[in-house]
């Protein structure tokens, strides 16, 4: 506010000693720049001297145009300023200090004594107006005065100045912290946050200011966030450090197995409180909080966490989280009455396919089975690989054997299409064995553990099944254990023994040949078909000095043919996948062949189009290695495995036996069979002969004739009988 006006009459010398002393401490004081203004050369000097009497150095002007001048060359802090001046008057430069020179105050010292001139005056931006003849005393107070205000003003400017920077060094502090800071008001609203939230979350500050916090949280931790920020309004002012997950901005960041999309941040809330006006209560104002970013600490915990309950090569469940969910299902099927299924699920010749084409393939084949297995699941379901081929499948909330059934069966449909790996085509199988809580187990170890023992007996029933657990499996369970030590003292013991089953031209009603099949005396349980131990030593690899021991029998058995005059009958011998992928196989069967003295061309080998499946460049180049000798290859089973058939030309193949399944199928002679038809003119177009397999009436017999079929072989034409009857059979027939 401007001053006053100060109407002073009277005007007095400026010395006395007093006044002289209070320049002199003036002068020290002040380095104010003044400067007296006016026409009246006498009065500039007067006031010049008076002002020097008080310390005040002080410059003059003779008139307003000078005035101007001074001013555009020097800081001015103070004018005394005459009205009344010839060219510029003093308004004219109070209209231009007001303009340029905003930091020069204006005191008017003026003979105009109207009422209106001052107002005038003060309106121009005069600080004060005094009259002459003007008082010293008077003047020096209002310079003083006008002075004192500008110290005061330049002072309040600084400690502005100060704040200011001060300010703006804390703003930059809070808002480069790597932490968000922020203030929620009592309902919960953001009231500050700080830049960090850009980088952080992605929203600017403005974004989220007046948002409630419950916007910003995850919904899963909203429960944590409340009980943090709203717990203290019923009297627990502890600070809390909470973990939650906030959302960013962005939503369409992309998922990640570890990664959440939020970030999930350690809050540090703590209630501000203020005093009310009324009283000395303390009422909430709002809470204070630094939210520290944790997600790269969280997503190593998460990674750890995964690593501790996942196989990584599969990414599925462990055996650890299998265990786990499969104790929290029982207690839940307990309290809700309901029934669950265990399924053990094992890889059938798994150990064969990692063999020989590799582990890198056998890694990639796990994986893709995985992903198809994982495919026929309920998102409640778990799925666990808990070793190298095997896999346990929980499947909670069942309503019976049925809905285990369906699984199954889904399991099975998604395999039948082969795994491509590295140019092979791979089909795979798998032996499962079901155990239902709560009839086949009370507990998690009882329901694994008879599931196991449900798979091992799929496996030892010929694979690629289900079977469902029963009691009774207990006891088999202890002989496929003891299997493996019997097989192979049956091996050094003689214990085996091969039969032959002939196989007769259809025209002719010629033997042609026969098939070795394998028999074990076994020391306490009679006589075993190979089904009940061939597919356990497939798995143990004993099938290969099984299948060694079958080729010395054979090969000897023909060179008793041979030497007996039978020199036209072919002898056919099952080899199985171990066997045709062992190393010295090819090496193997030409030293027989040598030893005993029998032409390749009297051997034929009974091969399953699986077994070519496994690795069919290998097979391929080892077949057509024994076929330069002369050595026959069968297609045995044709027709049940789910290959292409493009094999068919890429192998030296002679004959194809179709599978007794669809011979069965032959009502009688009548029937219109079309896939045996099929398959009959399709090997005559290969050039390929034809045996098929498991005849058992005339009707199929005739049936056959009529398709113009090249060998059949069953029980109608013969049973598999012992070497020496065979023998005896064949020299019979030739005569
Ligand atoms: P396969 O090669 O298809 O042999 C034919 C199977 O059908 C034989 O069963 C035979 O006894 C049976 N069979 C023959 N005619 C008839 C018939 O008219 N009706 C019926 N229902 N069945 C008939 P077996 O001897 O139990 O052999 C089963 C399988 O075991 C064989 O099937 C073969 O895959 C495998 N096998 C047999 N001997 C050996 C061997 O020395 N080495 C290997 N690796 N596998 C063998
Ligand atoms: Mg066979
Ligand atoms: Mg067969």
């Amino acid at each position: 506010m401007k001053s006053a006006i100060n109407w002073l009459e009277t005007s007095y010398g400026p010395e006395n000693e007093q006044s002289t002393q209070r320049a002199v401490d003036n002068m020290e004081a002040t380095a104010s720049t003044i400067l007296v203004v006016d026409d009246d050369v006498r009065m500039t000097q007067s006031v010049r001297e008076l002002l020097a009497a008080y310390g005040y150095s002080s410059m003059t002007a003779g008139g307003g145009e000078e005035a101007l001048r001074v001013l555009a060359e020097h800081d001015i802090d103070l004018m005394l300023l005459d009205l009344n001046m010839p060219g510029v008057d003093g308004y004219q430069v109070m209209r231009q200090v007001a303009e340029h020179h905003p930091g020069t105050d204006i005191v008017v010292i003026s003979g105009e004594t109207t009422f209106e001139s001052a107002t005038e005056a003060l309106r121009n931006g005069a600080q004060d107006f005094l009259r002459k003849p003007y008082a010293p005393d008077r003047l020096i107070q209002i310079l003083n005065g006008v002075l004192h205000k500008q110290r005061l003003e330049q002072n309040i400017r600084e400690v502005n100045q100060r704040l200011e920077a001060s300010e703006n060094r804390y703003r930059f502090i809070v808002n480069n912290s790597p932490d968000i800071i922020y203030m929620l008001d009592d309902e919960g609203r953001f009231a500050f946050v700080n830049d960090r939230v850009t980088g952080l979350l992605g929203y600017k500050p403005e974004e989220i200011l007046g948002k409630h916090y419950s916007e910003l949280v995850h919904k899963e931790d909203l429960e944590k966030a409340r009980y943090a920020f709203d717990e203290r309004r019923t009297g627990v002012r502890a600070s809390h450090d909470i973990e939650l997950r906030l959302l960013c901005k962005d939503t369409s960041l992309p998922y990640r197995y570890f990664e959440s999309r939020s970030i999930t941040i350690e809050l540090n809330a703590m209630g501000m409180y203020q005093k009310k006006h009324s009283g000395d209560d303390k009422g909430f104002f709002g809470t204070y909080g630094v939210a520290r970013d944790i997600s790269e600490r969280k997503r190593a915990e998460e990674i750890i966490n995964f690593q501790l309950y996942h196989d990584l090569l599969t990414n599925l469940p462990n055996r650890a989280l299998f265990r786990d969910r499969l104790n929290l299902a029982i207690s839940q099927a307990r309290r809700q009455d309901s029934q669950l299924a265990v399924m053990f699920l094992d890889m059938d010749r798994f150990k064969v396919i990692n063999d020989s084409l590799g582990h890198l393939a056998g890694d990639q084949l796990l994986q893709a089975v995985a992903g198809r297995l994982t495919t026929c699941l309920r998102d409640s379901d778990t799925l666990a690989r808990v070793g190298g081929d095997e896999f346990n499948l929980l499947i909670p909330d069942i309503t019976g054997r049925e809905d285990a059934v369906m699984i199954a069966t889904k399991i099975f449909d998604q395999l039948k299409q082969p795994v491509q790996l590295e140019g092979h085509e791979v089909f795979v199988s798998f032996s499962i064995g079901i155990a239902l809580f709560p009839q086949d187990g009370a507990s998690m170890e009882v329901l694994i553990k008879n599931a196991d023992m449900a798979m091992y007996h799929t496996k030892s029933h010929g694979k690629n099944g289900y079977e469902f657990f029963s009691d009774n499996m207990k006891g088999l369970f202890q002989q496929q254990l003891s299997m493996e030590n019997s097989i192979r003292r049956a091996l050094d013991g003689n214990q085996f023994e091969l039969f032959y089953q002939p196989q007769m031209e259809v025209s002719s009603g010629r033997i042609c040949g026969m098939e070795a099949l394998l028999r074990w005396h076994h020391p306490e349980r009679g006589l075993l078909l190979p089904d009940d131990f061939i597919p356990l030593s497939e798995e143990s690899q004993l099938i290969i000095r099984i299948g060694n021991w079958v080729l010395e029998a054979a090969c000897r058995e023909l060179r008793k043919w041979i030497k007996a005059g039978l020199d036209d009958i072919i002898l056919a011998v099952n080899i199985s996948a171990a066997q045709l992928e062992q190393q010295g196989f090819v090496d193997g069967i030409l030293e027989k062949l040598k030893r005993y003295g029998v032409p390749g061309n009297r051997l034929e080998l009974e091969i399953t189009e699986n077994v070519l499946m496994h690795d069919m460049d290998k097979a391929v180049s080892k077949l057509r290695k024994l076929a330069a000798h002369g050595v026959r290859v069968a297609v045995d089973d044709f027709g049940v495995g789910y290959s292409s058939l493009g094999y068919l030309k890429s192998l030296p193949l002679n004959t194809l036996k179709i599978d007794r399944s669809f011979i069965s199928e032959i009502r009688s002679s009548q029937d219109r069979n079309s896939i045996v038809t099929a398959i009959i003119a399709m090997a005559r177009e290969l050039n390929l002969e034809i045996v098929a397999e498991g005849v058992e009436n005339q009707g199929q017999m005739d049936y056959l004739r009529a398709l113009n079929c090249c060998k059949a072989q069953g029980y109608l034409l013969g049973y598999p009988v012992s070497a020496k009857e065979a023998r005896q059979a064949l020299k019979e027939h030739k005569h």
